[in-house]
């Protein structure tokens, strides 16, 4: 695997693909830099080794240009963020960026326009990516984010800089973290899934089951498998066209020898809301009328408990609707228990969608061992998938 550390840029143009796909307010100031920051290492150490960085990023989905997605909004922060002077090109191919990249100097930034201004980005055009090649000597992917698409700018332009390309530093700690979990995982491995349905995990589970001890079963997937297995689950949500799949992934499971826990009780309520009436029940005792939200009590201790014995845990989606209040508490106690698992030396990964909001939310950031920066990019690399932007560069 070529890193950054493989290569000195001294008087080279790094031409690195970063993902500054970053929230803006009405006023298109920037409202979470977290992904300007998790940039920095990998520009400062080019800009250290005497070189020089072009950035380039989509920023949302334009369709045409469109000032509203402007990178030129970005400036400001990426400044901030960086400590030093950015200059800026109204688009990413053409004269004024050839000219722009060509008077470059050692240690200067420049940041291309959206790349999505341009259709042929999305849909991977080679010629668009060979125009895009000629600003820079070595290419370099830091953008995990955007590394399950074969965009030109992700994939493409790899293809013209032979051995000249390697990843970034957020690029490789992402692969190494989920190396950590998928290939050299200590065990025991735990793996910890919820969010809402079976269906868009089932790949995952397919591929995870070779590689873990346990599996922790949360969030509203719970249901179809308590279901499956014969118990009431009132009004809770279920796919009813999944039971059968969730009988076979237990079978799986017992022939594979992962141990699966399902949550043993509930915090129930009578709507979909935090001001209902709520309750606690055994998982496979609720009421009609009413539905599980949350893993109650008894739930917590038991799967506390697992990870405290875990030397690797997974973590992917909430165990309960954690954007009410009164229903994130599973979510909040399992945080802390990854928490106390990972300072007694554990690895822990959090990933994919909706955990990493929670995790954030509630203040765990910094207290689990990595947070994957990439939403689909987690979640196609936890089913298996070599990502076409890891590929590209391996290749
Ligand atoms: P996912 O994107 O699949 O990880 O799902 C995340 C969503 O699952 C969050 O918005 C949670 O509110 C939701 N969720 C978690 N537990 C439940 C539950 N028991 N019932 C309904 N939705 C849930």
């Amino acid at each position: 695997m070529r890193t950054l550390n493989d290569f000195n840029f001294e008087n080279k143009k790094a031409l690195i693909r970063v993902d500054f796909n970053v929230p803006l307010n009405e006023e298109f100031k920037v409202t979470d830099d977290t992904r300007i920051k998790s940039a920095k290492p990998t520009i400062i150490k080019i800009l250290e080794d005497g070189g020089s960085c072009i950035l380039m990023s989509h920023l949302g989905r334009p369709k045409g240009v469109d000032e509203s997605f402007s990178l030129k909004h970005i400036v400001n922060a990426v400044e901030d963020v960086l400590g030093v002077e950015v200059k800026f090109v109204s688009d990413c191919t053409g004269e004024e960026a050839n000219n722009a990249a060509n008077n470059l100097e050692p240690g200067q930034i420049l940041l291309l326009e959206n790349l999505r201004f341009h259709d042929e980005e999305t849909t991977g055009d080679e010629t668009f990516a060979k125009q895009l090649s000629v600003l820079g000597d070595i290419y370099v992917n830091d953008a995990f984010g955007t590394a399950h698409r074969a965009h030109a700018s992700t994939t493409k332009v790899a293809q013209f800089f032979q051995d000249n390309k390697c990843f970034g530093y957020l690029l490789e700690q992402e692969i190494k973290s989920i190396d950590k979990v998928m290939k050299t995982g200590e065990k025991p491995v735990c793996a910890i899934l919820g969010g809402a349905k079976v269906s868009s995990k089932i790949t995952i589970i397919d591929n995870i089951l070779d590689k873990i001890d346990h599996l922790i079963i949360g969030g509203g997937m719970t249901f179809t498998f308590i279901k499956a297995q014969g118990g009431n689950i009132g009004n809770s949500l279920v796919e009813d066209d999944k039971l059968k799949l969730a009988r076979e992934i237990l079978e799986k499971a017992k022939m594979k020898n992962v141990q699966v826990h399902l949550p043993v009780d509930a915090v129930i309520a009578d709507a979909f809301s935090n001001d209902a009436h709520t309750n606690t029940c055994e998982i496979n005792n609720i009421p009609d009328g009413w539905m599980g939200l949350d893993v109650g009590p008894n739930t917590e201790e038991i799967f506390a408990q697992i990870i405290k014995n875990s030397k690797t845990i997974l973590w992917n989606g909430p165990l309960g609707v954690f954007e009410m209040p009164n229903f994130a508490k599973g979510t909040i106690a399992l945080g802390y228990a990854i928490a106390d698992a990972t300072k007694e030396g554990a690895f822990s990964l959090v990933g994919g969608g909706d955990s990493v909001a929670a995790v954030k939310q509630f203040g765990f950031e910094d207290k689990v061992s990595y947070v994957s920066t990439g939403g689909g990019a987690m979640l196609e690399s936890l089913e298996g998938k070599t990502l076409p932007g890891i590929a590209a560069i391996l290749n």
